[in-house]
């Protein structure tokens, strides 16, 4: 069996992983290269943090959306100009932000990040090299209620089997726990079940072993249409030539959407972008740090740290607004002492978010031989491990696993009005 994947970030390199491992033929086609600045999977947070993959419609988000959109500093920002391409996207995620579909939701990816640890653990043993910090997670807020409010939200987790600290921790306790916080810093909780990586290290590393393994990886090869008969996809039209294969996989992150159309598939997905940089902290984080106040992420990167958050909407575009990126460093500031007074390697990346927060995976439409692996939203580098692993199995099987029942891609319904309860 020969598979074409087509997207060389964590979903792609993960599917073509697990596809190998079963012995099949893959190659894998991107329109820049493995590793690149412009995919989601090079700048990010880099947790591994199956604890926390509650989806992003909550119940109660709807009004803070509505307050963000006329605020270019606010975490969460919808651009004005982009509004009227956005409203549907929009009015189909605000079905989604209600308690019912937040437990549903939270189950669903629960379920998927089980194997996460062992996954990525396993790729370790096998000799993908990559920089991997297992050192737990600290959420830090300048008040109580907020930290609690942070803890309660992963409270679902909990039933699924994950450890949750049972309650938060005053100022002197998260500080012993954690002594690069500063006086702002007036509680907060410590969660050791998760993991950080240097996110461009995962794809770089995972892409050297399968070449290694013997997979063939077709760089600055932009797929722009596909040949289909009877019902099938039959080659891939990129821009270095046609490519054939028995099954293809769409892989592209937030531009599989726009992919997908090309074979008349719709998938409800919108690019969700965020902003990283990294810092000279006097003090290293010995965990990974949720700022709640801020929606911000630290992740410790041997000398740096990185900060990472915001989630707007404007389209497919990686250029860097000045002022939600100063805005995101001014407000790290007040967190982070900091040995040099500004920011290196600031980065935009688009998450491609789905109107519920749950990732697409299975076959693309009504064609059997092509598959979608899209959709992680913020939580590709945690869940496209168990996704790849579980995409392998239907690809070679040819049946849906349970686990993937919450991700098929019929789920949307055409009217917002008529949604089924999940
Ligand atoms: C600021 C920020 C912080 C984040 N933090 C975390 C975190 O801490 N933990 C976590 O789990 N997740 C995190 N995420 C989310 C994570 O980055 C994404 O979910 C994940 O990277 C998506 O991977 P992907 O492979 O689907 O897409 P991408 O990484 O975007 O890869 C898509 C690939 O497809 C290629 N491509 C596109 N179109 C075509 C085409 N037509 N033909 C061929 N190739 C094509 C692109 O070149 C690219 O290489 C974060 C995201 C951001 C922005």
């Amino acid at each position: 069996m020969k598979v074409t994947v087509v997207g060389a970030g964590i979903a792609g390199l993960c599917c073509a992983y697990y596809l190998r491992k079963r012995d099949v033929e893959v190659t894998i086609l991107d329109s820049a290269h493995v590793g690149a600045r412009s995919a989601s999977s090079w700048g990010n947070g880099g947790w591994i943090a199956p604890a926390q993959a509650g989806p992003l419609p909550e119940a109660g988000l709807t009004v803070y959306g509505l307050r963000a959109l006329v605020r270019a500093d606010s975490a969460l920002y919808f651009r004005p100009s982009y509004l009227p391409h956005l409203t549907p996207w929009l009015l189909r995620f605000w079905t989604y932000c209600n308690q019912r579909d937040y437990d549903s939701g939270t189950a669903a990816l629960a379920a998927l990040g089980k194997r996460s640890f062992q996954l990525v653990d396993e790729m370790v043993d096998d000799g993908v090299e990559f920089d991997l910090w297992k050192l737990g997670m600290v959420c830090a807020t300048s008040k109580p209620e907020e930290a609690r409010k942070v803890l309660r939200s992963l409270e679902g987790m909990r039933k699924h089997g994950y450890d949750l600290p049972d309650d938060i921790l005053g100022e002197d306790e998260i500080k012993a726990i954690e002594p690069s916080l500063n006086d702002r810093v007036k509680a907060g909780f410590h969660l050791e079940g998760q993991w950080n990586v240097k996110a461009d290290t995962m794809t770089v590393g995972l892409g050297s072993k399968l070449r290694e393994m013997g997979v063939e990886i077709v760089e600055e090869a932009e797929v722009t249409g596909f040949d289909r008969t009877d019902g099938a996809v039959r080659a891939a039209h990129t821009t270095k030539g046609d490519v054939t294969a028995d099954a293809f996989v769409l892989a592209a992150g937030s531009w599989t959407a726009p992919l997908a159309r090309k074979l008349g598939v719709s998938i409800p997905m919108e690019p969700g972008k965020g902003y990283s940089f990294l810092l000279r902290p006097k003090v290293m984080p010995r965990h990974g740090i949720l700022f709640a106040d801020i929606h911000a992420g630290v992740t410790p990167l041997g000398d740096r740290i990185r900060i990472g958050g915001t989630m707007e909407f404007s389209g497919y575009d990686l250029s860097i607004d000045e002022r939600r990126i100063s805005n995101l460093f001014r407000l790290a500031s007040d967190y982070v002492e900091l040995e040099t007074p500004d920011y290196e390697e600031p980065w935009a990346g688009l998450r491609p978010m789905t109107v519920d927060g749950l990732p697409v995976l299975d076959w693309a439409g009504p064609y059997r031989n092509t598959y979608v692996a899209t959709g992680y939203s913020m939580l590709g580098m945690t869940l496209s491990e168990p996704g790849g692993e579980a995409l392998a199995e239907m690809i070679t099987t040819g049946r849906r696993p349970e686990l993937f029942e919450p991700f098929r891609i019929d789920r949307f319904p055409r009217l917002i009005a008529r949604r089924p309860a999940r």
